[in-house]
């Protein structure tokens, strides 16, 4: 990435202490004025559900491009080499290319509509990540992106593959051999976890996982059962990633895959535009200024929606709307976002408790890497709160049969908050078109949760 290209200057944030730890503590002063000063943030620290509008959007050809079209090309070149070998060892990807289904959902908008008492606007599709093959989740993106791009390179060195071989190869046993010494270690709440874990294994390298928390019993076991080392953590997220970190560091080995500022990570992610953009065509739909494309996406660390935020403004422009969403109980992207604190804020300093059912979005301080890529491109971020997940979970799987997990469910954070989002489309001027617009919800996980976890999530009211 260029240096220099933050063009707009961190004004909001000001001046921070340094607690010696490479990170800063907000002062209580510091807190209360952003608490007076952003309604959003108030609402976020009283644990409302809150509609963030990002003033500091910039007409699409305006904002800074840090990372180029031709980057996102060589990963997508990367992916399509990789394919043979996907398609070999992962029979249920079919040609090899990872990718979901995109399809509507008219009478889960039905339901939304009957609920909300108030007719949802537009056609409603969801964007299946949750059933992307090998990892069931938007992880299989940019986590199996980022170890196949280091697979290539180390088999690339050492002379055993060239890039205009028939990857199919890499399934001999010379090559699990070869990968066999070398580590991948990563923090994980659980998705990102299950990708690394999961794709790295196959391939023959020895996988170590840091998981937080959060993570889910049922991830590390099919990670276990896999053959990829899990350590888990009494701690969040981001001690998990920092223990990740410390350990690879110290075995010239080990490779890291860092979820608060790998830009391979993001790149895989961002392939997603072109992709979703096909299946939009393909669906017969129109997008242009008086049809108008809005995309929801769940934010943990930023990694997945910002990359997919990105890839997608490359292809649309100032006709997509993207939206973060988070849990109220760890919306640390809006408040990293809204203050231009980015990573040196994190829930803790609202009194925010970074416990939330929707495991995957269980991240309690922003990757400052995405932060101020999509600053400049990003609409807003909405909340939602643990108990109305549940709801939506069910009404998913009742009215369309599609089961997706907890953390999906914020996707539809913007339809339980409609009278907020007119703002937006007042100050974009949209009213008019909003009848033609398209909704995309992305489902970022679900296919892997198991029977006995669908049950407990099926009848769940509310986790209390
Ligand atoms: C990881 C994850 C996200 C968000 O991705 P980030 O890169 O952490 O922002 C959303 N949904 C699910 C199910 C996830 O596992």
């Amino acid at each position: 990435m260029p240096d220099g290209w933050m063009c707009a200057r961190n004004d909001r944030c000001g001046r921070r202490k340094e607690t010696g730890h490479g990170s800063v503590k907000m002062t209580e002063e510091q807190k209360e004025q952003f608490i007076r000063e952003i309604p959003a943030v108030a609402d976020a620290a009283a644990l409302r559900e809150t509609v963030w509008i990002n003033d500091r959007k910039l007409p699409f050809r305006e904002a800074p491009a840090p990372i180029t079209d031709a980057q996102i090309q060589d990963a997508e070149d990367r992916l399509e080499r990789f394919a043979p070998y996907i398609a070999a060892a992962f029979p249920e990807t079919g040609d090899g290319l990872i990718e979901s289904p995109f399809q509507e959902i008219p009478r889960m908008r039905e339901w939304i509509s009957r609920h909300e008492g108030t007719a949802l606007q537009g056609r409603l599709f969801l964007k299946r990540d949750s059933d992307l093959a090998v990892s069931g989740s938007v992880k299989a993106r940019g986590g199996i992106y980022e170890v196949l791009k280091h697979a290539e390179s180390l088999a690339v060195e050492a002379g055993l593959l060239r890039t205009t071989d028939d990857y199919s190869v890499l399934m001999e046993p010379r090559f699990r051999e070869f990968f066999s010494q070398y580590k991948i270690q990563v923090g994980s709440t659980g998705n990102l976890g299950l990708s690394i874990g999961l794709m790295g294994s196959k391939l023959g390298f020895h996988v170590i996982v840091h998981m937080s928390a959060d993570a889910r019993q049922w991830k590390k076991d099919l990670l276990r059962e896999r053959g990829a080392e899990v350590i888990e953590y009494a701690s969040d997220y981001t001690n998990a990633v920092k223990e990740g970190r410390t350990r690879s560091e110290q075995d010239p080995t080990s490779y890291f895959v860092d979820d608060e500022k790998s830009e391979d990570l993001f790149l895989g992610y961002a392939t997603a535009g072109k992709r979703i953009a096909g299946q939009i065509a393909d669906a017969g739909l129109v997008v242009d200024r008086k049809h108008p494309l809005f995309v929801y996406i769940p934010c943990g660390i930023g990694g997945a929606p910002g990359g997919i935020t990105y890839g997608l403004k490359r292809i649309y422009g100032d006709d997509v709307h993207c939206f973060f969403t988070e849990p109220t109980e760890a919306c640390c992207m809006l408040l990293g976002l809204a203050t231009g604190c980015h990573n040196q804020v994190c829930v803790q300093d609202f009194g925010i408790s970074g416990r939330t059912a929707a495991d995957g979005l269980a991240v309690t301080r922003p990757s400052a890497l995405v932060g101020r890529i999509i600053q400049p491109l990003l609409s807003g971020d909405i909340t939602i709160q643990d108990k109305d997940l549940f709801p939506l979970l069910r009404a998913l799987y009742q009215t369309e049969g599609i089961f997706i997990e907890p953390s999906s469910c914020a996707g539809f954070a913007a339809f339980l908050m409609q009278d907020r989002m007119k703002e937006y489309i007042r100050r974009e001027h949209l009213e008019a078109w909003m009848p033609d617009a398209v909704h995309v919800v992305w489902a970022t996980g679900g296919s892997l949760v198991p029977e006995e976890t669908r049950k407990e999530y099926l009848g769940a009211m509310s986790l209390a």
